[in-house]
């Protein structure tokens, strides 16, 4: 899916859009002008944005765009496993559209959070007979900008 992101961030917007269609069709999403900005925001902006941040970006591409739908369509998106939904403790939750495992690194003092390559963590020994779904790597610290 990381691939799938860079790639189409290469793209030109009408070429983009079409797959960004093609994503919402394969998962049983029908297609809405709206949904398409949603989805599209979110690959073009892997910074890891709030609903709130996306919604007030979306209002001036589209100006009668509705917080219930940006935060309905995100749910949607969520629940399809399009993107994921980023619980870091902040005030408000992030959102990124879905890619291989990674870690991200939090700066305390601009607050903003950065994807970390996390290979081959290891497993404590207590969990051998546990299924995990998922492992969250989250460092915290100050960027090199900030120090
Ligand atoms: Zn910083
Ligand atoms: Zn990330």
């Amino acid at each position: 899916m990381e691939n799938l992101a860079k790639n189409l961030r290469t793209q030109e917007y009408g070429h983009r859009i079409s797959q960004v269609k093609e994503i919402l069709n394969n998962h049983g999403i029908r297609v809405s002008h709206q949904r398409l900005l949603v989805l599209d925001y979110l690959i073009m902006h892997p910074d890891h944005p709030t609903a709130d941040s996306i919604y007030k970006d979306l209002k001036i591409l589209d100006p009668v765009i509705s917080q219930a739908t940006v935060y309905n369509t995100l749910n949607l998106l969520v629940e399809k496993k399009i993107i994921k939904e980023l619980d870091f403790n902040m005030t408000s939750k992030r959102y990124e559209f879905k890619k291989s495992n990674h870690g991200h690194f939090i700066c305390e003092s601009c607050g903003k959070i950065e994807d970390v390559d996390v290979v081959n963590i290891e497993y404590p020994k207590s969990l051998d007979d546990y299924d995990i779904d998922s492992v969250e790597v989250i460092f915290r610290g100050v960027c090199p900008e900030c120090r």
